[in-house]
C-alpha cells in the first residue's frame, strides 16, 4: 500500500535535518512510544536508529492533546463534494500497475435500491426509447449495482478534481505526524475495494501495520466458483479464506458490507453460502454488518455433492438479497426480458427462465434443482 512506502519518502526529505537535530533528551510528554515504534518497522534499519524527531517545540503537539489533533486533522478530511455523494467519505482502493490507486466514490441516495437498474431498463423495455445494451452491461458489472457509475467514471472519465485529497500532502508534513495522520485516514473513510486482486493485497500479501485503524469497509468480491469451492471441501490453501482471516484482524471495524457474487453475475449464479456464513461469522462489527447474497431462486442442489450451498443459519450479520434478474443478454446484441417459473413432474420440480420475446423456457443448465 502507499501509506507503508511513505516512510521511505520521508527519509529522503527529512533525514539529514533529523541527524543535525536530534536530541538527546525525550522531553515531550505525548510521544507514543509504541506507534511510533511500529512506524518504524516499515522504514531501514539506519532509520530505527535515528527515530522521528518528536517535535517538542511545537505547540501542536506540545500544547494540544491527540484528542484534539485528532479532530483537526479530520476537518482536514472534509472535501467540497461530500455533500452530493451518498458514502460522505467513500473512497475506492485500487491496485493498478504497480500503484495504489485511490478515487471518490461516486453514487448517489438512490442508488441503494438493488433494482434501480433493472427499474431504469423496464421504463426503457415499455417506452421503446432508450440503450437496453447500456444498462445490461450495467447490470453484469462486477462492481455491483452500487458502484457502476464509479467504475464507467473510472474507465471512460479518468480522475479528476473530486478525487483530490490531502492525503500525500498530511503524510510528508514529518515523521511525528505521520502516524497520526494515517490514522486518521483509515478511521474517518469508508474504504471501497470492489477486486479480490487489491483486496488481497491490501490484507493479505502486504498489509501496512496501521491496517487495524480502518473502521469502515465496503468489500464487493465477484469470484469464480472455483475461488469458493475450497471453502466448501475444506481445502488446505485458499486465497479468500486468507482474506475473511484477515479482516479477523481488524480488530474495530464500525460498519462492514460484504457483497459476494459469481463474476458473470448472470441469470442462474449461486454461491456456497452456508460456508461463507461460517468463515464470517467470527468477523466482529461494532455497529453494522451486512452481508449482500446473490437472488434466493427456487433452485435446490444434488444434496449428495453440493449441500452446502444452502441454508442460512444464524447470523450475526444482516443478509441482503439482490432482486432476481429479469434482463439478460442470452444472445450478443439482443437484451431479452424473462420470468422465473417452476415446473412441477411427479415429485421433482425444476426452475425454467420464461423469455417474454419468444415464449422459449430454458431450464437450469449448471445445477440439478430437485426438491
Ligand atoms: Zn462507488
Amino acid at each position: 500500500m502507499a501509506v507503508a512506502l511513505v516512510p521511505s519518502k520521508v527519509r529522503s526529505f527529512f533525514r539529514p535535518g533529523l541527524k543535525k537535530r536530534r536530541r538527546s533528551s525525550n522531553s515531550s510528554t505525548e510521544c507514543e512510544p509504541k506507534k511510533l515504534k511500529d512506524a518504524s518497522t516499515h522504514t531501514t534499519h539506519d532509520d530505527t536508529k535515528v527515530g522521528p524527531d518528536l517535535q517538542p517545540n511545537s505547540k501542536f503537539f506540545r500544547d494540544l492533546p491527540i484528542e484534539i489533533r485528532r479532530m483537526i486533522y479530520d476537518l482536514v478530511w472534509i472535501g467540497s463534494y461530500d455533500h452530493k455523494y451518498h458514502a460522505v467519505r467513500g473512497r475506492h482502493l485500487h491496485f493498478q500497475n504497480g500503484h495504489w490507486h485511490n478515487t471518490r466514490c461516486v453514487m448517489y441516495e438512490d442508488d441503494e435500491d438493488l433494482d434501480l437498474i433493472q427499474k431504469n431498463m423496464d421504463r426503457i423495455h415499455g417506452s421503446g426509447r432508450g440503450d437496453l445494451l447500456m444498462w445490461q452491461r450495467r447490470l453484469s458489472s462486477t462492481w455491483g449495482s452500487r458502484h457502476w457509475r464509479c467504475e464507467e467514471r473510472m474507465q471512460y472519465g479518468g480522475k479528476s478534481n473530486i478525487d483530490r485529497t490531502n492525503f500525500m500532502s498530511m503524510m510528508l508534513v514529518c515523521k511525528r505526524m505521520f502516524p497520526e495522520v494515517v490514522e486518521s485516514i483509515l478511521e474517518s473513510h469508508q474504504f471501497i475495494f470492489n477486486d479480490f486482486f487489491s483486496a488481497h493485497r491490501f490484507f493479505v500479501y502486504d498489509p501496512s501495520p496501521y491496517i487495524p485503524h480502518i473502521r469502515h469497509l465496503d468489500l464487493s468480491l465477484n469470484l469464480p466458483f472455483h475461488a469458493y469451492a475450497p471453502l466448501i471441501t475444506g481445502g488446505p490453501k485458499s486465497r479468500t479464506r486468507d482474506l475473511f482471516d484477515a479482516l479477523r484482524g481488524v480488530s474495530c471495524l464500525h460498519s462492514v458490507r460484504i457483497s459476494l457474487d459469481i463474476y458473470d453475475r448472470g441469470p442462474w449464479r449461486k454461491i456456497p453460502e452456508k460456508v461463507i456464513a461460517a468463515q464470517l461469522k467470527d468477523l466482529k462489527v461494532l455497529k453494522t454488518f451486512t452481508l449482500e447474497l446473490p437472488p434466493l431462486l427456487p433452485i435446490k442442489v444434488h444434496p449428495s455433492n453440493m449441500e452446502s450451498l444452502d441454508g442460512q443459519e444464524d447470523t450475526s450479520f444482516k443478509v441482503i438479497r439482490r432482486p432476481p434478474l429479469r434482463y439478460w443478454q442470452f444472445n450478443p446484441g439482443e437484451v431479452d426480458r424473462f420470468t422465473w417459473e417452476t415446473h412441477t413432474k411427479g415429485r421433482e420440480s425444476h426452475c425454467f427462465i420464461i423469455m417474454d420475446r419468444e415464449g422459449m423456457s430454458i431450464p437450469n443448465p449448471y445445477l440439478l434443482d430437485f426438491f
